[in-house]
């Protein structure tokens, strides 16, 4: 039986402010010149800081997480773990889960030669429909500060830095390069700052990302990569933040207000506004050199604390890679919603025929997309994960009814080069004068093509495609900015947008295709199309281009029908539903909450034929599960990651216990959603809703979502016996609290019990307003069948504090507050009270 505590332990890792350290690093930066100094300053390449021999720094490597260490290498072979994503981690609250995955992370950055991960992303999931929801934690900031907190902590333990992204309020997708989020100073410092500062004050954060996105938070209105009062007054000055502030890729567009805004490094390089305009602003006297001198430290004590300075010191070796950890990960994350009659496990020796139905079991969606995006080791679908548990059984496996808008990629087992005849596709880089540079057959592609030569204006897709099939052959052509399409030399239609940045930022290759052709089967076509090369700074020369293909007679209802005979025939029922790269990426924020295509349907048919059917959601963010009220069991099991399949294989048969609680809160009804979209306003993103984000919304409101905050049944019952002593309120603001609870169940199980802070009942004029209730604590206890656990929780005296606006501090109103114990915010078991007294209210400490 254990018990862990909330905490996160301050990093230990090389740490630079030794005296002696930091005056070796001073000496340097005095022994540069200006010119040298600002050269730092910009990346190298995409990914690379540059190395500068006469101080012995070597190139700092950079690469982007958080679900795995993608590298910085081109090469399709070279791949990476992938892990859950990150709500995945998020919904275990377990600490040392997130402390393991830290380690992984570093263990995969030296893999891959890398010194920094753009990882965790600890933005605030303000609204489910935001396109990056899966990559961040919570709604809630307690849980999302100490899940990243334990992340970062080990990861720069073993050496290797964590970047902290996006700082802040870039909590949605649509124009996230242009809009203004207005948030209120209180409502930033107490939700969507709090994960930020608690890496910076109790972990030591490194590094952290300014954002894309401007703020404006009541003080100053300004791009975030120039937000002098949230970069130097609050990041730098009042916490204490000696790490560097990179910008977000392409977000720092003007040289002086960057350079004195705060920002450090200019990313991604070369290139961009800094270079040799910084050096003549600061020759100018429109930039102090002591400004230059500041980010030189930084970047220079960066370098120490990775390893890139050996002549000061040196990280940790790296850790093995915890190679258990994926599939134990999207096991134990995974949230049983529902199990009446607690049907979950099956025995093993029961199951003979397996129906395995669903789009997503077909094609399982393992990750978001975006730049969150790895290369994984493997992927083990459900299939795969079924089939290896139960050798003997037979499974089935049906899709159901197709789950996409846009037709499936183009299997270019059917191409053929048009010159040669081989198999493959024609792929020529074409000059502007529409000349051929180079030409070559390609029997995969990844439709993404970076680092092209500059004289490149063009890339030329070409094949011979065989439609052997009768009837009519969908195809597409989805690109980013100018195209054209031919099908048999005919003109079908061309694209005249012409993009910059968008060609990486924008994700928009998933987006509505370019331009469809439909064309009869029992043939070969010859297709030809033309993309757009963008020649980006700091990202290169580079083009994208999806062709994708539907095949005639796809029709959903017979394919449902097949699915129910299937599920009629067989003794375990398992449907697999959810999100594709479609709906959940980086670069869009979703239109509708609805699972994509006929998938309802689907789940309502096999229901209605099969009771007893196991409902699984694949997918990161809250989607609306119509039928979750018919259901017996359903569970739901993330994006996630390389493992996913033997997972499932796991809690469905009992090798591990599926003990996540939901991180957000999942609505019955896009009606109720608080937060229903993040569209900008005439440029403008208002946080109206304030302090009350996510659940706290929905406990003000008192609307019933279909899983609360905290959600989570797992396979054994628990009893919630009483506290061992009254909560105690410390003399540096924590309160303890010792809970006992027992496992009434039949089996060995994990539990997270859960404390919830109440404000004090008073005059509302004299307090200000708070939340109905709010997340204040958690621990996370193991017990065996029939055994009682007494566990200790931590509420740190941030939880109880507000920031006062007018005095520009934390204080902790005073009176009674209730403290309510639970398995979830709508299931609170025990109360407890803690009275703060009126005379204090002094500034405590963070933790
Ligand atoms: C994303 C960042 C990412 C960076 C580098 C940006 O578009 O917002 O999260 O780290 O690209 O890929």
């Amino acid at each position: 039986m254990t018990a862990q505590p909330l905490t996160t332990e301050p990093t230990t890792g090389p740490t630079a402010s030794a005296p002696h350290v930091e005056d070796t690093l001073r000496a340097l930066v005095a022994r540069l010149t200006l010119t040298r100094k600002v050269r730092l300053l910009t990346g190298s390449t995409a990914w690379r800081l540059h190395a500068l021999e006469e101080i012995g720094l070597r190139t700092v490597t950079l690469s982007d997480g958080p679900a795995g260490v993608r590298g910085t290498s081109e090469d399709p072979t070279e791949t990476s773990v992938l892990l859950p994503a990150p709500t995945a981690l998020a919904a275990t609250w377990d600490l040392h889960l997130a402390a393991r995955t830290g380690r992984l992370f570093a263990g995969e950055a030296r893999r891959h030669g890398v010194d920094m991960v753009l990882a965790p992303q600890v933005n605030i999931q303000r609204t489910p429909v935001a396109g990056r929801h899966f990559e961040c934690y919570s709604e809630d900031p307690l849980l999302t500060s100490a899940v990243s907190g334990s992340l970062v902590g080990a990861m720069q333990d073993a050496g290797v830095a964590a970047c902290l992204k996006h700082f802040v309020a870039n909590d949605s997708e649509t124009d996230r390069t242009q809009y203004l989020a207005v948030v209120d100073e209180r409502t930033l410092r107490e939700v969507y700052l709090a994960p930020f500062e608690h890496a910076v004050r109790e972990v030591g954060v490194w590094s952290l990302m300014a954002a894309y996105n401007q703020v404006d938070d009541g003080v100053l209105a300004a791009p975030a990569t120039e937000h002098t009062h949230l970069l130097r007054d609050v990041l730098k000055e009042e916490w204490g933040f000696d790490g560097v502030v990179v910008s977000d890729w392409l977000a720092a567009q003007r040289t002086v207000e960057s350079a004195t805004g705060g920002l450090d490094l200019v990313m991604p390089g070369p290139g961009g506004p800094w270079e040799d305009a910084l050096v003549r602003a600061v020759e100018t006297g429109d930039v102090d050199e002591a400004v230059v001198d500041d980010k030189v430290l930084r970047l220079l004590r960066l370098a120490v604390r990775v390893g890139a300075l050996p002549a000061v010191d040196a990280g940790e070796p790296a850790p093995e890679v915890d190679a258990a950890l994926p599939r134990e990960l999207a096991a134990r994350a995974t949230v049983v919603l529902r199990d009446d009659d607690a049907r979950l496990p099956f025995a093993p020796s029961a199951v003979r025929r397996v129906a395995l139905l669903g789009p997503n079991a077909v094609d399982p969606y393992v990750q978001g997309g975006g730049s969150a995006h790895v290369r994984p080791d493997r992927v083990v679908g459900p299939a795969e994960g079924l089939r290896s548990a139960l050798p003997d059984a037979e499974v089935a496996v049906l899709r159901g009814g197709d789950n996409r808008r846009y037709a499936p990629a183009l299997d270019l087992a059917r191409c053929t080069d048009p010159r040669t005849g081989a198999p493959g596709i024609r792929i020529s880089l074409v000059d502007g004068q529409g000349r051929e540079i180079t030409g070559d057959v390609h029997p995969t592609w990844d439709g993404w093509w970076r680092d092209l030569p500059d004289d490149v204006h063009d890339v030329l897709l070409e094949a011979v495609v065989a439609l052997p099939e009768p009837g009519v052959h969908h195809l597409e052509l989805g690109t980013v900015g100018r195209w054209a399409f031919e099908v048999d030399g005919r003109p079908v239609g061309q694209g005249t947008r012409t993009v910059g940045a968008e060609v990486v930022l924008d994700s928009s290759i998933n987006q509505p295709p370019g331009c469809t052709a439909d064309v009869d089967g029992g043939r070969r076509v010859h297709l030809s199309a033309t993309v757009q090369s963008v020649r980006n700074e700091g990202y290169g020369n580079q083009a994208r281009a999806a062709l994708r293909h539907r095949l005639p007679g796809q029709d959903a209802d017979a394919e449902i029908a097949a699915a129910v005979e299937a599920a009629q025939a067989a003794d375990l029922v398992v449907v697999v539903v959810g999100t594709t790269e479609e709906v959940e990426s980086e670069g869009w924020d979703r239109d509708s909450l609805a699972l994509p295509g006929r998938q309802d349907d689907l789940v309502a048919a096999v229901l209605d034929a099969a009771p007893d059917a196991v409902v699984v959601v694949n997918a990161g963010a809250p989607v609306l599960l119509p039928w979750l009220h018919r259901a017996r069991t359903v569970l739901w099991t993330w994006l996630p990651g390389q493992d996913g399949g033997h997972a499932l294989a796991d809690v469905l048969l009992g090798a591990v216990e599926p003990s996540g609680r939901l991180p957000w809160t999942l609505p019955a009804s896009a009606a109720d959603v608080p937060v229903p979209h993040a569209l900008p306003q005439h440029g403008v993103v208002r946080y109206a809703e304030g302090v009350h984000v996510g659940y706290r919304e929905w406990e003000r409101r008192g609307t019933a979502p279909a899983a609360p905050f905290g959600h989570g049944l797992g396979w054994t019952t628990w009893r919630y016996d009483g506290l061992a002593a009254a909560a105690e309120l410390g003399p540096d603001g924590t309160v303890e609290l010792t809970v006992t609870v027992t496992n009434i169940g039949p089996r060995a199980g994990r539990e997270v019990v859960q404390v919830y802070l109440e404000p004090p009942a008073a005059d509302p004029a004299e307090l200000p307003e708070r939340p109905v209730r709010w997340l204040a604590g958690f621990a996370v206890v193991d017990a065996d069948a029939g055994r009682q656990v007494t566990t200790t929780v931590r509420v740190p005296a941030r939880a109880l504090q507000v920031w006062d606006v007018a005095a520009g501090r934390w204080t902790t109103p005073p009176g009674t507050y209730r403290l309510r114990i639970g398995r979830s915010i709508r299931d609170l078991r025990l109360d407890d009270e803690v009275t703060v007294p009126s005379a204090d209210t002094e500034e405590v400490p963070l933790s």
